[in-house]
This record gives structure tokens, C-alpha cells and sequence, in this order.
């Protein structure tokens, strides 16, 4: 393929530490106004390995920027109204200002039942209908933290989202669906790709802002970017490699994401931008 261009590199690490920097200086500032530390609660159900490594790296940043944290661990066999119960404690407690409930949660359990336990006020995850409908009307409330995360990028690198054709492959609920809800509400034309779309190098081929969340290594070539488009690759498989075939979509883009070092560092920062976002509004210092 002849090299038309390199693409630059969006930093994902370098804004999500100054997000962090900015979320440290707000915390404590809280704590001095009010005398209370924004409090993140996580909750885990069961010891899966892999949620246990998610929630101690949350908790380590949480500490790390100021914000107290609590820990819930519930054993495997929790049932789903132990677990409901548990949640609607926390988002009672007006000591805690953001829940993370980290999922998977385990098959036995409703698990849409345990997130709608959560006070919308304290959704910092983003995980409740009510979030959802916000986001979906353009109204305030706590978005999902990546897709959150991806908007931050497209605008530290002033990418005008307006009439552009926004291809996102993945329709997750925390990942693809509301990635393309956030786009269209900044007046980007939007077309979802899924496991069930037909042709969908064609229609990859069309983005002029491609968001690839699909979890399968390598998934989109480089000979299916448009040149110049903008590449978000959320996809984090084994080996540290992404969606999107990096080393050949970087000769036809004009911004891409690193992986990693790119969407991936945005999620936790946003997530803690969003606790300290909580606790101004539910201590009134706003
Ligand atoms: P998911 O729930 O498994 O969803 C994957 C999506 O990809 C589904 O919508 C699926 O379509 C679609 N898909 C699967 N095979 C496809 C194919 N052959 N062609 C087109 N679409 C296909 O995954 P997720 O939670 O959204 O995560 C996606 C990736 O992002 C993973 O690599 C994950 O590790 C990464 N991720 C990163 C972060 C972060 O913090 N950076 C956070 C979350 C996720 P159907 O709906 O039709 O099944």
C-alpha cells in the first residue's frame, strides 16, 4: 500500500492525566469547603480475577486523586435482592457520592435490576436507564465512562463532529450504542455496524470518524480507512493490541488512537471526573 500519510497520534494518557490533575485539584478543594472527601463506592460481586484487578486499579486512582473509597465485596452467591439491598444502602448514605457496580455480576443475578438500584444522582458509571435517556434526550446527567472518554478526545483534538459520517462497529450498552448517541448529539450522521451488518467494509470505508469497539484483534485493516479520517480504537484484546490494525491505518488516517495509550487511560479518569462531579452537586460547593 503506498504511504499517503502519517497519521498524529491522539494521547489518551497525556489528557486523561491532566483530567486526573484537574479532578485532584476540585477533590481537594472539596474537602476544604466541606470538610468530606468525594467517596466512591465499589461494589464486587464474587472474586472473578480480572474485576478484582478493574476495581483495585479504580480504587488506586481514587486514592491517588483524593477521593475517599469504599469497598463492598459480596460473595458469588449473593442472590439479586441482596444485592439491590446492598446498593440502595449506598445510594441512601450521603457519605457516598458515586457507586460503581463492577460487572459482570454473575449469571444468577438481574443484573439490570442491581444498576437500577443505583440513585441517578450517584451513577458516575453511567450504567442506569435514567443515564441512558438522559444522554439519549441531550439532558445533564453521568454518561458511560468510554464513551464519555472518547468525546473528551475528539474534542482536545477539535475534531468537528457536525455532518460528519460517524461509523461506529459495536452496538454494546456501555460502549458502541451510546458512543453513536453522544456522536449524533453533536450532529454527526451516525450508522451503527454489528455482528449482523452486511458489507461492513463498505461501510467503514465511508467514515469520516471511525469508532471501533468490537473486541477482535485487528478486526478493521488500514485498506478500509477512508484517508484522513479520524480512527478511535476502544478495543483492548490480548497481547496489548487493538481493533483496528494500527500500523497500517496509521498511512491513511489523519488522527488515531494508540492502543495502548489511547481511549483506554480516558475511562478510569472519566470516572473519577464524574465522582468529583457528584459530590459538588450533592454537597451544594457546585
Ligand atoms: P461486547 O459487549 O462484546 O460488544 C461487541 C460488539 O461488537 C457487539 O455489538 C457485536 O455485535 C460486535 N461485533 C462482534 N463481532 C462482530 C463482527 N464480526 N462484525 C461486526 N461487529 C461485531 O464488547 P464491548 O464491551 O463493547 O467492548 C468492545 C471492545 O472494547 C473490547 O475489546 C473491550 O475490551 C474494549 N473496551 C475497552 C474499554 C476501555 O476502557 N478502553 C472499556 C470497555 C470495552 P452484536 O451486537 O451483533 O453481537
Amino acid at each position: 500500500m503506498p504511504r499517503t500519510q502519517t497519521a498524529r497520534l491522539m494521547d489518551g494518557t497525556g489528557l486523561a492525566r491532566r483530567i486526573l490533575e484537574t479532578t485532584t485539584a476540585t477533590a481537594a478543594d472539596i474537602r476544604r469547603r466541606t470538610g468530606s472527601s468525594p467517596c466512591l463506592a465499589t461494589v464486587l460481586v464474587g472474586e472473578d480475577p480480572a474485576s478484582v484487578t478493574y476495581v483495585r486499579m479504580k480504587r488506586a486512582r481514587c486514592e491517588k486523586a483524593g477521593i475517599e473509597s469504599r469497598h463492598v465485596a459480596l460473595p458469588a452467591s449473593v442472590s439479586t435482592a441482596g444485592l439491590v439491598e446492598t446498593i440502595t444502602a449506598l445510594s441512601e448514605d450521603p457519605t457516598v457520592h458515586g457507586i460503581l457496580l463492577q460487572h459482570p455480576v454473575g449469571p444468577h443475578i438481574d443484573e439490570r435490576a442491581a444498576f437500577e438500584a443505583i440513585a441517578p444522582a450517584k451513577d458516575v458509571d453511567g450504567v442506569t436507564m435514567h443515564s441512558f435517556a438522559a444522554m439519549g434526550f441531550g439532558l445533564p446527567g453521568f454518561v458511560s465512562c468510554t464513551p464519555g472518554g472518547i468525546m473528551r478526545l475528539l474534542d482536545e483534538y477539535d475534531v468537528d463532529l457536525t455532518g460528519k459520517h460517524a461509523v461506529v462497529v459495536g452496538r454494546s450498552a456501555i460502549l458502541g450504542k451510546p458512543a453513536g448517541m453522544l456522536l449524533l448529539g453533536r450532529d454527526a450522521t451516525v450508522t451503527y455496524c454489528h455482528s449482523r451488518t452486511a458489507d461492513l467494509p463498505s461501510i467503514v470505508r465511508q467514515a469520516d470518524v471511525l469508532i471501533a469497539a468490537v473486541g477482535k484483534p485487528r478486526f478493521i485493516a488500514g485498506a478500509d480507512i477512508k484517508p484522513g479520517a479520524v480512527v478511535i480504537d476502544a478495543g483492548y484484546n490480548e497481547g496489548n493490541v487493538g481493533d483496528v490494525d494500527f500500523d497500517t491505518a496509521r498511512d491513511r488516517a489523519g488522527l488515531i488512537t494508540p492502543v495502548p495509550g489511547g481511549v483506554g487511560p480516558m475511562t478510569i479518569a472519566v470516572l473519577l471526573a464524574q465522582t468529583v462531579e457528584a459530590a459538588t452537586r450533592q454537597l451544594g460547593v457546585g
